[in-house]
């Protein structure tokens, strides 16, 4: 069953601060890399929760007044997502958090991740004749919140949680305390960070550490996997819900392209890891070329690693154009191909004449790779050596990163000349997946490569110790 992975976000919490509304904007904007398509705070006065979502970027959707409305009456704490943009599932209702009432009160949920039995939960839920109001998989978790069984449980959140299946990274937001919890696999990243302020403490969770440096707190730990982390009056309380997997699914492709190189990511920068991915790329595929230049601005830290362990001349020869949206939702091919022209200018003067080698992160679909490397050509390179720091892409992701379908992958069928060829491009390599696990500081069975390799870790009774399904067997369990 082939499925589009919709949930690939940011989310924010932070309680006990005088301002949090605005600590969730700063947050929210720090983190707008991890989604474009809406953004969402929720508040809570100590009593009351409210609200605001909208289509579009955090500065788009809180004005002056809406922040005023959050700010105003005194909060005690809030929470805020931005959510990713994807082909077809661009909805306002879908918009995070979702803001809910229910047998317990009133809950705000927003959700970072992709619940594999997120579907077949929603249909036993309207069997039973319960009304869903988005499409999104996390308005399961507030019915099966709300549900008798969860409610008779000796605690309602936990025996919740132990009925997701696949990523989850979820900060809670309820009247007097911000619950977040981290999937037993630990697919998407959640951190705990502290503000001190005025002789006051103010717990904060994030997607991203970058989050917490903009709002000024200092990072003290991740959440563990299996984790669920309590932000209250009381500062931060700590329980389980499920033990942690033996083999840990940290999603590699998060320090590959998703996440800020400024963040501290599964234990290592973002930054320094992507640099290695491209040092180890050098090794692995060196190529005789005049200067290797970055695809900005995906490939700009692979490409410094690269250039120091080759020895090249490291060159910026594509502008990118800040200020042009993005392209891959525009409705024709010729507008898309116009939107990448806009979005990346190649500087003729440094390519004409030259053997260059590109470095990029990763080909997805291969539609703006090829258009960008036709521009490269047009501007009069001799020779074009294309390094991707990431193995093809051959496997869809089911655990929140927005590829396209198994078919629409590029990689997909295609050997790697025919990639090449396809492309226009004089050589093509990718780095192996031996080589990216290189990179990583954990034990290479503590990271997700299924998009690569095809390995799926899913299980469908016993989500907290985890299997490895090959990807001919992949199905969605209920
Ligand atoms: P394409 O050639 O159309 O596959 O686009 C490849 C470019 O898209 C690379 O520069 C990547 O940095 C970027 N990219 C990687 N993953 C994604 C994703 N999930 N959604 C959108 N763009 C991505």
């Amino acid at each position: 069953m082939e499925r589009e992975a919709k949930e690939k976000c940011g989310v924010f919490g932070v309680w006990g601060h005088d301002r949090p509304a605005d600590l969730a904007y700063l947050g929210l904007y720090a983190q707008q890399h991890r989604g474009q398509e809406s953004a969402g705070i929720a508040v809570s006065d100590g009593r009351r929760l409210t609200g605001h979502t909208g289509m579009g970027l955090v500065p788009d959707v809180f004005d002056r007044h809406v922040m005023g409305m959050l700010g105003s009456g005194g909060c005690a704490g809030a929470i805020g997502h931005t959510r990713y943009s994807t082909f077809g599932g661009s909805l306002a209702c879908n918009a995070q958090p979702l803001l809910e009432s229910y047998v317990g009160g009133q809950v705000a949920v927003a959700h970072n991740g992709n619940l594999i039995n997120g579907a077949a939960l929603r249909a036993h839920f309207e069997e039973q004749g319960h009304l869903f109001h988005t499409t999104s998989d996390t308005e399961v978790v507030v019915h099966l919140l709300a549900s008798p069984q969860q409610q008779k449980a000796p605690d309602p959140l936990a025996a919740t949680l132990r009925r997701l299946q696949g990523a989850f990274s979820l900060v809670f937001l309820f009247p007097d305390r911000i619950e977040a919890a981290r999937d037993p696999w630990g697919w998407r990243p959640l951190v705990l960070g502290e503000i001190d302020r005025e002789g006051r403490t103010s717990p904060v969770v994030a997607s991203e550490t970058v989050a917490l440096e903009v709002v000024g707190a200092r990072f003290v730990r991740e959440v563990e996997p299996g984790e669920i982390v309590t932000l209250s009056e009381d500062g931060v309380g700590s329980r389980r819900f499920a033990t942690p997997a033996d083999h840990l699914a940290h999603c590699a492709f998060e320090h590959v392209y998703f996440a800020s190189p400024a963040s501290v990511l599964f234990g290592q920068n973002v930054q320094e890891v992507r640099e290695r991915l491209g040092e180890r790329l050098a090794d692995e595929a060196h190529a005789d070329a005049d200067w290797v230049m970055p695809m900005p601005d995906s490939g700009r830290s692979a490409a410094a690693g690269f250039a120091r362990r080759s020895g090249l001349i490291y060159r910026e020869g594509i502008v990118p154009n800040r200020y042009v949206g993005r392209t891959f939702i525009k409705p024709t091919q010729d507008e898309r191909r116009a939107a990448v022209r806009l979005k990346l200018n190649v500087i003729s003067e440094i390519v004409r004449g030259r053997r260059i080698v590109v470095v990029d992160d990763s080909i997805v679909r291969g539609t703006t790779t090829r258009e960008k490397m036709q521009q490269i050509r047009q501007a009069g390179a001799k020779e074009i050596h294309l390094r991707i720091s990431c193995p093809p892409i051959l496997h869809p992701c089911y655990f929140g990163i927005d590829f396209a379908t198994r078919e629409q992958l590029i990689a997909h069928g295609r050997s790697v000349d025919e990639i090449r060829a396809y492309l226009g491009v004089d050589s093509l390599h990718y780095l192996s997946l031996e080589g990216l696990l290189s990179c990583m500081v954990r034990p290479a069975a503590d990271y997700c490569t299924a998009c690569w390799d095809g390995r799926y870790r899913l299980d469908p009774d016993k989500p907290e110790t985890g299997v490895v399904i090959e990807s001919e067997q992949m199905k969605i369990f209920g």
